[in-house]
Parts: C-alpha cells; sequence; structure tokens
C-alpha cells in the first residue's frame, strides 16, 4: 500500500517543486544521490574507485517532453564521458531512453544514444540502457536488438527485471544475442496482467534468470541488496566452477554501503550506480518505496515546513 502510493507520487511531477524546496528532502537525497552535478559525480566516483568499487553515472532524469531537453542530456552524457576519460576513473555510464527523447520522437533519441555510445566505444567505455515501466520494454529491447547491439557490440548493455512475467524468455533472447545483461527486480508499479505481484515469485524469477545468466552470459551485472541472493551468486558460481571475474554485483549508491565494501574486500567485482543531476524527485521516491522506514520521517517534516510557510 504505501510502497504503491510512493511509487504513484513518483509520477506526480507537479509535486517536485514543492519537494525541492524541502531541506530534509534535500538531505535524504543526498544519501542516494552524488549530486547535482557532473563534478559531484565525479568526485563520488573518485571516492569508490579510491575503495576498488567501479561506478556507473547516472544523469537523472526521464520522460522528456522537447527537442532541447533530450538534446542537453545528451550534451551531459558526452561531457561526462569526457570528464570520466580525463580523470582515468574506472566508470560507465546508464541512461534511460524516454530522457533520450523515445517518446517525443524515436530518431532523435536514436541518434542521441548513438552519440553517447560512439563516444563511450572510443573512451573504452561502456552504456548501459537502464529500463523503465513496462510500457517500454518492448521498445527498448528491440530497439537494443535491432539497432544498437548490432551497431555497437558490447560497448551496451541492457537491463532486465525479474518481476516481469516476459523476462524469463527475455533473458534466453539476450543469451542467445550474447548481449551484456543487467539484472535487477524491476523498480516500478507494474499491473499484475505484465508482473508478479508476490514479492516471493519476483525473488524466485531472480534467482532463476540469475543462475542463466551467471552460466551463459557475457559478464552479466547481478544488480541486488538482497543478501540471500547474494549468497546464493556466490555458492551457484563456486559450485558451477564460474570464476569471480565472469560477473559483477552492482548497488545503488548509499545502499547498503557496508555490503558493497564487504563484496569487494571478498575479491568481487563490484559496481556502484551514481545518479546525478536535479531531477532526482522520482528516483528518491522509487528509493523511499524500496525502503519505507523514512517516509513518516520525512512526510513529517514536510507537512511542519509547509504549515510554517502558511
Ligand atoms: C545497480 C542497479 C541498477 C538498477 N537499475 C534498474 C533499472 O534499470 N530499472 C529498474 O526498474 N530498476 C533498477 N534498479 C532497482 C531495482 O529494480 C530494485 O528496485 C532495487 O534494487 C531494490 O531491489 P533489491 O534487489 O535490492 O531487493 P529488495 O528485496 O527490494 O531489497 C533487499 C534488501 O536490500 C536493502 N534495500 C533495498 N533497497 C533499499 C533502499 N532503497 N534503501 C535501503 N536499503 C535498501 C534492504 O536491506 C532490503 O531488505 C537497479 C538496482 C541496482 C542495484
Amino acid at each position: 500500500m504505501i510502497r504503491a502510493g510512493l511509487l504513484w507520487l513518483s509520477e506526480q511531477s507537479r509535486i517536485f517543486g514543492f519537494i525541492r524546496g524541502n531541506g530534509l528532502a534535500r538531505r535524504l537525497a543526498s544519501r542516494f544521490v552524488a549530486g547535482e552535478t557532473v563534478e559531484a559525480a565525479v568526485a563520488a566516483l573518485k571516492r569508490l574507485n579510491a575503495v576498488g568499487i567501479s561506478a556507473s553515472l547516472d544523469l537523472l532524469g526521464e520522460s522528456v517532453t522537447s527537442h532541447s531537453e533530450a538534446r542537453a542530456a545528451r550534451d551531459t552524457y558526452l561531457e561526462t564521458l569526457d570528464r570520466i576519460r580525463h580523470v582515468g576513473a574506472d566508470a560507465n555510464v546508464s541512461l534511460k531512453l524516454t530522457q533520450m527523447g523515445l517518446e517525443i520522437d524515436e530518431r532523435l533519441c536514436v541518434e542521441n544514444v548513438r552519440a553517447i555510445i560512439a563516444k563511450a566505444r572510443s573512451h573504452g567505455s561502456f552504456v548501459r540502457i537502464d529500463m523503465e515501466q513496462s510500457a517500454y520494454t518492448e521498445k527498448t529491447l528491440q530497439l537494443f536488438k535491432r539497432t544498437l547491439h548490432p551497431e555497437f557490440a558490447n560497448a551496451v548493455g541492457v537491463v532486465l527485471q525479474s518481476y516481469l512475467r516476459r523476462t524469463e524468455q527475455d533473458v534466453e533472447d539476450m543469451i542467445a544475442l550474447g548481449a551484456c545483461v543487467r539484472l535487477c527486480k524491476g523498480a516500478y508499479q507494474e499491473p499484475a496482467t505484465v508482473a508478479f505481484p508476490d514479492k516471493h515469485d519476483v525473488d524466485a524469477n531472480y534467482v532463476r534468470c540469475m543462475e542463466r545468466l551467471l552460466e551463459r552470459a557475457d559478464y552479466p551485472g547481478i544488480a541486488t541488496h538482497d543478501a540471500r541472493i547474494i549468497a546464493h551468486a556466490k555458492d551457484f558460481a563456486r559450485r558451477s566452477g564460474i570464476a569471480p571475474r565472469r560477473f559483477e554485483f552492482q548497488l545503488l549508491y548509499g545502499v547498503r554501503r557496508d555490503l558493497q565494501q564487504s563484496l569487494r574486500r571478498e575479491g568481487y567485482n563490484v559496481r556502484v550506480y551514481v545518479p546525478f543531476g536535479s531531477h532526482w524527485y522520482p528516483y528518491l521516491m522509487r528509493r523511499l518505496a524500496e525502503r519505507p522506514a523514512n517516509i513518516a520521517f520525512l512526510l513529517g517534516n514536510i507537512v511542519r515546513e509547509s504549515l510554517r510557510r502558511s
């Protein structure tokens, strides 16, 4: 119930203006978001690299409504890739197709994404296409299979979500394609017709898909903070003779930092997803939906601040 409410709020962009002005919301966001600028993101990734952890930088923002917004996002990614190379950091980037203009003009979106992957490839880097709501799953996977993967091979990778009923088949398709996959559980509010409503099914599907990816895919990203699933991955890899260098664990900035560091100390490859930029509201709401403990505190503070202002 709380999760559904927060995920609904994450899609109400008009609330953002109000939330952005709230001091506590900004402080809470700073736990999950590296900062509003490329420089802040690069500073965060240097701190991660210093303890042997790689990063993937994500410029926050989705569902842009104009060509100029989409191009501005593209330019920030190009600048980010240059900054990563300039400082010699171990990092790649993650992006969302709706931020590149998917909803307004597919050709513009492809043009923008091509420019980013071409630069990443020339810098020896990589671009991960994040997965958004199920309304975009088919389009994203078609674009990936028909255009991006044939043109750029493994300089680009995709994300699959274990809460979707279709994902087991998508895992097989991506393995057959030789694609580089990040597997996550899925962060959006989805109808039961397309996604498993029961968390046990989501987790069981995660384990099934993960085992297939570990066994047969090219360098899968195991993106979860679920300690039981991580223990299972380690055990499965050990029993199957899969060396730790053949996959990586991926976690979110500010979430389970203890786990990030202990995995690294155990010798696993670890990559942290580092979001930055001013459009942090939907991202923050999705993170709160995953862990409602902070919500009462946040809402209480917002109500108090608004009463003070009125
Ligand atoms: C690197 C990375 C990339 C991702 N990319 C995408 C994407 O492209 N598309 C997409 O839909 N989703 C993406 N996600 C989000 C993902 O789908 C889940 O919503 C999120 O990771 C929470 O699920 P979980 O696997 O950690 O398991 P859960 O079962 O939700 O959580 C397991 C445990 O992790 C801890 N935990 C989880 N979330 C939090 C939090 N916010 N704060 C504090 N503790 C927490 C808690 O201890 C919890 O008990 C990504 C996640 C990661 C790690």
